[in-house]
């Protein structure tokens, strides 16, 4: 059975101080979740060392919101994947569309990023969506299946992946999908899944729904079949609103 992953991506918020205090405050409540229950917290690259300080054996996961491809070298201002394993980060984000958009990352980046993240035994959330202008024009489907199959072209397929189905026109706009229209791009997902890994990768690889998930629509989106979880920007910063994304139920 696949875990239901409730995933908080904090973007560029919250210090290292603000990040202790919000874990230290969370972990209590959430001691008595829904079982099967994954929860990652995505953190600044700059608040992991205190993140795995405070959630090491809580049971409760972390992880980079983005790494480079290459292991050392001179990147300026960038991550490597092996210094991210040494600090024990269990999962990175790859392909967010802010990178995608605003730091100009492709899909050719995102198929190396898995890869560079395998050989460092962390495992990749790889993340995919369509442009409202793309949706409009009826390629969401062509669009979604080819960030998956180049995000995975280069994996290591004895190793998990998760994926997080984020329709860019939902990020952060307060617009959330429909149910239905969630579930079919999850259905067309999961699909492209059999084809690139067969049945059983495909069954046992989590997909996230991503795009402005509250507490008031997080029941209705959880309800579809091949909803698997959420990645959650905005109402993942303050505890009030991510605890009941984390305690939902997945009922089907
Ligand atoms: C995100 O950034 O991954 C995201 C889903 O943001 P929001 O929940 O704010 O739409």
């Amino acid at each position: 059975m696949r875990p239901f992953v409730v995933a908080a991506n904090w973007k560029m918020h919250k210090s290292p101080r603000e990040a202790v205090d919000f874990l230290k405050g969370f972990l209590p409540k959430v001691s008595d979740r829904p079982k099967n229950r994954e929860i990652i917290f995505f953190v600044p690259a700059v608040d992991l060392w205190v993140t795995q300080e405070v959630l090491r054996n809580s049971g409760v996961g972390w992880g980079a919101q983005n790494c480079h491809f290459e292991m050392k070298g001179a990147f300026t201002g960038e991550t490597s994947p092996q210094v991210l394993a040494e600090m024990a980060t269990p999962f990175c984000l790859v392909g967010h569309s802010e990178r995608r958009a605003l730091f100009h990352e492709t899909d050719e980046e995102t198929g190396k990023k898995v890869k560079a993240l395998h050989q460092s035994r962390i495992t990749p959330m790889l993340c995919v969506g369509e442009t409202l202008s793309e949706r409009e024009s009826g390629k969401t489907n062509d669009v979604i299946v080819r960030q998956l199959k180049a995000g995975l072209r280069d994996r290591d397929p004895s190793q998990k992946v998760m994926i997080a189905y984020e329709p860019v026109w939902a990020i952060g706009t307060g617009k959330v999908a429909t149910p239905e229209q969630a579930n079919e791009a999850h259905v067309t997902l999961r699909k492209a899944l059999i084809d690139i890994g067969g049945p059983e990768f495909a069954t046992h690889t989590p997909i996230l729904y991503g795009g402005s998930v509250k507490p008031e629509n997080s029941a209705e989106i959880a309800r579809q079949k091949e909803v698997d979880g959420f990645l959650v920007g905005g109402a993942s910063l303050e505890i009030a609103s991510f605890l009941p994304l984390c305690q939902t139920r997945k009922e089907t």
